[in-house]
């Protein structure tokens, strides 16, 4: 069978790689060779950034909006147990700096990885996507035209060829593995074993304190939907021993406590040294394994991966742009994964079971959830004197950075704009006749100011809401300079 793009692995960045792709129309085939999602949802907390990225694709209604209020981070607390006494307090994500800029139309989602896979999952199909669950790829090859892959589910293997391939399998990655690639970073850093339960305990997060570091025990936290995870040192646990482990985290043994499941869990480190190679690109874990253990980085860079790389390959599918767009998947998004593996070790994780905090300056997290800078040939003017991320008010539209959000109308943000097809923000009769030259949708927004622009200036926004180059004023020849822009910035085939 032949498809536009095979994806391996449905798990969340996977699934999203396929939903996105979907929706820009490409064809795609997904396998995965577990049934459905993995039983003990690992991540839970997905970023405003996240819920914009699915706004677009029409799912933000469906998702629980986070708990967390605006400014503040994850609390975590030392304690003796659950009910018992609390000692110091840190953030598992720290608390961003408090400001009165509004930097979102979407609300983070407070949604376990469980239950928010299948909806991608069910959206990609609505959509269009070819999900085969329980198939599993056996092996993979690649020419100058494309890829096959051979399959197999319920019967016999067979062949797949696709023109390209997203490796969405996982920390472990078999593809990134059978490509050679290596990885850099921290590496292995311990193994956890948890035990997942149900209990009624919700009267003890009325104070928003999320996540406890029980004193001789483990870590516990919960999913936010009567199911809490217990986090313990790696060893063999029976199951009187874990509901002892569990009682004695919680402080309390007249409850009913119900065990859904256990786990082990290798916590590692780790970026690849190339997010692509040929026709074969990586996404999520396998590109990056970021620890969750200060900030929850994995599974919404993994979101941003797929978000990033969809509209390329829908580019080039459909011909608009010529193949060396798909080179910028890695030259921009390698760089956000080496940050946030910088920023994971600049944090604090409250107990510092991995050694003390280092030594790098903590960037704010609106900055690395909306201020986050692309460097490539996708991009027109981003200079390497930048810093790589800052909050939208400092990059005031910079070329690079997400295009900020501001409401345009009730309900209607400027980031609801973008999302299929280049468009030029602009409020002038000759830009409106330069887009319409240069076959990009034209905007008008009254907002410039915070695009960075005069009343007559100009920013050419990418597909995925990175501002790919702006004219802060009105250049002599609009058309011929945007023309420029736009044939360099999406590698134009006309
Ligand atoms: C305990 C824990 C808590 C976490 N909490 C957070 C959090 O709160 N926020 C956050 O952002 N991140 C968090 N993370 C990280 C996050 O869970 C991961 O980054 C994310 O799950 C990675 O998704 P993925 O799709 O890249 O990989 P995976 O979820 O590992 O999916 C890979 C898939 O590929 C499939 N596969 C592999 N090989 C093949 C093959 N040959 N054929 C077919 N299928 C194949 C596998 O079966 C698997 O389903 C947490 C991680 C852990 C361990």
């Amino acid at each position: 069978m032949k498809t536009s793009v095979l994806v391996v692995g449905s798990g969340v960045a996977g699934t999203s790689a396929a939903l996105f792709l979907a929706w820009h129309g490409v064809p795609v085939t997904l396998v995965e060779k577990h049934p459905g999602s993995s039983p003990h949802p690992r991540a839970v907390g997905f970023t405003a950034r996240t819920g914009e990225l699915l706004r677009a694709v029409g799912l933000e209604g469906e998702l629980p909006p986070s708990r967390v209020t605006k400014g503040f981070g994850i609390r975590r607390v030392r304690c003796a147990s659950l009910v018992g006494e609390r000692f110091e307090e840190t953030f598992w994500s720290p608390p961003a700096e408090v400001s009165d800029v509004e930097y979102s139309p979407s609300k983070g989602v407070a949604l376990a990885q469980d239950r928010m896979e299948p909806m991608l999952r069910d959206k990609a199909r609505e959509l269009g996507a070819d999900i085969r669950m329980s198939t599993r790829m056996l092996e993979f090859s690649q020419d100058d035209d494309g890829v096959t892959a051979i399959v197999q589910g319920d019967g016999e293997p067979y062949e797949i060829r696709a023109d390209y391939l997203i490796a969405a399998d996982g920390h472990r990655s078999p593809v990134r593995e059978a490509l050679g690639i290596t990885r850099s970073g921290r590496g292995y850093m311990h193994t956890s074993r948890s035990v997942l339960f149900r209990a009624p305990l919700e009267e003890y997060l009325k104070d928003g304190v999320g996540q406890f570091v029980v004193d001789g025990v483990g870590f516990l936290t919960t999913y936010g939907d009567g199911r809490w995870v217990l986090m313990l040192e790696d060893r063999e646990y029976d199951e009187p021993e874990l509901r002892q482990k569990i009682f004695q985290a919680i402080g309390r043994d007249d409850l009913e406590v119900e065990i859904i499941t256990t786990g082990r869990w290798t916590i590692t480190a780790a970026v690849a040294d190339e997010f692509s190679r040929g026709r074969i690109f990586l996404a999520g874990d396998s590109a990056h394994t970021l620890p969750p253990s200060r900030g929850g980085f994995g599974a919404n860079v993994g979101i941003e991966d797929v978000y990033n790389l969809a509209w390329k390959l829908a580019a080039v599918l459909n011909g608009e742009s010529r193949p060396s767009l798909l080179d910028t998947y890695d030259a921009e998004r390698r760089p956000v994964a080496l940050l946030c593996h910088q920023q994971i070790f600049a944090r604090n994780d409250g107990h510092n079971r991995d050694g003390e905090p280092e030594d790098a300056p903590l960037i704010d997290n609106n900055a690395m959830h909306y201020g986050v800078l692309y460097r490539s040939d996708a991009v027109l003017g981003a200079g390497p004197e930048l810093p790589p991320a800052q909050v939208p008010e400092l990059w005031n539209g910079q070329p690079g950075t997400r295009a900020p959000h501001v409401w345009i109308e009730p309900g209607r943000s400027t980031v609801d704009l973008f999302g299929r097809g280049w468009v030029l923000v602009a409020d002038h009769p000759q830009w409106e006749e330069a887009a319409a030259r240069a076959g990009v949708r034209y905007e008008r927004i009254e907002q410039l100011d915070v695009f960075g622009l005069s009343e007559k200036g100009a920013s050419l926004v990418r597909p995925d809401g990175h501002v790919a180059w702006r004219s802060v004023d009105l250049p002599d020849d609009p058309a011929a300079a945007l023309e420029a822009a736009f044939s360099s910035a999406s590698a134009g085939t006309r």
